[in-house]
């Protein structure tokens, strides 16, 4: 059985105080209310994630991720956080190749690849993203992109490397927009997916690859994509900075 997961993504916001708040609330909702084998993960800023290890102690169904790691072990890289110090925190999960760090700060698919690599060599989850943009969608682009993406980043690992990654599937034009992608938009480049992973490694891998959604996600439409048959959770942006929000969607799967 495919793992289910709910993961926030915080971006650049929320305080410290703020953030140990919100992060309060989410544990404590998830611990009342959270009755299935879900997973929730939140990525939150750098300097919260120390203190959000220590209040996620104990629950179980909550775990903590980054946002981006550099893709060096260590040395002369100013302002850089590398996997080994994320590690080292207790950190669990690591976002990698949001669309926001593609666009913003120039984030390729060689580069992704080689911090794919170091976040598996110190045993850091992965959340890999990968998604077209409007116009990549418009002129019909949007499966070459996607399986460029996929191949480019990820598959030079092997199965069981690759069995490691959750892929994050968000449209560019759907992130932060309002604008859901319908169940059937998604679905469609879910099963897709899951097909070029079956093509380049095996139909069981494949399989166990835990595909989420992500893209102005909320307890609204959170529902009927989880009922997809190739969606298998979200990454949630800005439904994640309300506690009652992130954790309805997350009770999706209480069902
Ligand atoms: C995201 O940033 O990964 C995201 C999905 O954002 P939003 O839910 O706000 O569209």
């Amino acid at each position: 059985m495919r793992k289910k997961i709910v993961a926030g993504n915080w971006k650049m916001n929320k305080d410290y105080k703020e953030g140990m708040s919100l992060f309060s609330e989410v544990v404590n909702m998830v611990k009342d209310e959270l009755i299935g084998n879900q997973q929730v993960v939140v990525c939150a800023p750098y300097i919260h994630l120390h203190s959000l290890v220590a209040l996620g102690k104990g629950t179980r169904q909550v775990s903590v991720g980054a946002q981006n790691a550099h893709q060096e072990e260590s040395g002369a890289f100013t302002g850089e956080i590398s996997v080994g110090m994320l590690k080292s925190v207790g950190v669990e999960y690591v976002i990698l190749g949001h669309s926001e760090r593609r666009q913003y700060f120039g984030e390729t698919n060689e580069l992704l690849a080689k911090k794919t690599d170091i976040a598996l060599k110190h045993s850091l989850k992965p959340i890999f993203c990968i998604g077209e943009t409007l116009a990549e969608r418009e002129s019909g682009k949007h499966f070459d992109i996607i399986k460029s993406q996929l191949a480019e980043a990820t598959f030079h690992l092997s199965a069981e490397d690759f069995a490691k990654l959750v892929i994050a599937y968000e449209p560019v034009w759907a992130i932060g927009t309002g604008v859901t992608a319908s169940s059937n938009q998604a679905q469609e480049v879910h099963a897709f997916i899951r097909k070029e992973i079956a093509i380049q490694y095996h139909q069981a891998v494949a399989d166990e690859t835990t595909i989420l959604y992500g893209g102005s996600c909320n307890p609204k439409n959170a529902s009927e994509l989880f009922a997809q048959p190739d969606i298998d959770g979200g990454l949630i942006g800005g439904a994640s900075l309300k506690s009652r929000d992130f954790v309805d969607i997350a009770k999706v799967f209480n069902s």
